[in-house]
């Protein structure tokens, strides 16, 4: 059975007082999720280890936002996989949109992140999603199918088995417009099928596939009833503890 996820990227959001409090609200609040949703925050690099001592021993789960495509060396204003880890990491967010388009991440880059990633022994969620151009010519498929292609057929199956996928249609994230269920489940179908053609349907049966953009309290629950669709990456409503704990209650 694939794990049910919800987690949260707080972006470039809070100070560490701030994410310090938010996280205690989390722990207050996590008993009323279903035990077999995995919850997970990705806090500012700053944040890792304050937050991380907060959420010790609950059930939220560690998560970086990006990390370097090196393990060490002169690469000023870089944090590399050992650091994350060493700090409690069990995720790394990668491939966000955001860092696509304002940082001019590349599939060739993303699989040498997420090779050391999973070497360092963490588990990536590996973002993927086309742009409102791209939707509105319904180049959608073509968009998300390479995407995926060029980074996770990079992997072995094993090293594929242990990425989470997150479909983020850009056109969604922090804009307050959700795709719908079907477009979501639709997209979410397709990418599970991909994986099935390259890695084996047992494989891609296992893989958990999130939905990101604009997931809120009102849209998490039609959303996550999808077959494919198995949990949430929250950007703007994982800033406010209640609405976090009831999209992951929506389950
Ligand atoms: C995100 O950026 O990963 C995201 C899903 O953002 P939001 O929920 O704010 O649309």
């Amino acid at each position: 059975m694939r794990k049910k996820i919800v987690a949260g990227n707080w972006k470039m959001n809070t100070t560490v007082a701030e994410g310090v409090a938010l996280a205690k609200a989390l722990v207050e609040a996590q008993n009323g999720v279903p035990a077999d949703v995995q919850l997970i925050i990705a806090p500012p690099f700053t944040h890792l280890v304050p937050v991380g001592e907060i959420i010790r021993g609950s059930r939220i789960a560690l998560g970086a936002q990006n990390c370097a495509n090196h393990t060490s060396g002169a690469y000023t204003g870089e944090v590399a996989v050992p650091m994350i880890a060493g700090v409690g990491c069990q995720y790394v967010i990668l491939g966000h949109s955001e860092r696509r388009q304002y940082y001019g991440e590349t599939s060739a880059l993303l699989v040498e992140k997420i090779r050391l990633a999973l070497e360092g022994g963490l588990r990536p969620i590996f973002c993927v999603g086309e742009n409102l151009d791209q939707r509105n010519a319904g180049r959608h498929f073509d968009v998300v199918g390479s995407q995926v292609r060029e980074v996770l057929f990079e992997l072995t199956a094993e090293e594929a088995s242990k990425c989470v996928v997150a479909y983020e249609p850009v056109w969604a994230i922090g804009t307050g417009v959700t795709a719908t269920a079907e477009q979501a489940q639709e997209i979410h179908a397709f990418i599970r099928g991909e994986l099935a053609k390259h890695f084996g349907k047992a494989l891609s049966d296992d893989m958990t596939i999130l939905y990101g953009g604009s997931c809120k309290p009102s849209n998490a629950k039609e959303l996550f009833a999808c077959p494919d669709i198995d949990g949430g990456l929250i950007g703007g409503a994982a800033l406010k503890a209640p609405d976090f704990i009831a999209i992951a209650q929506s389950y």
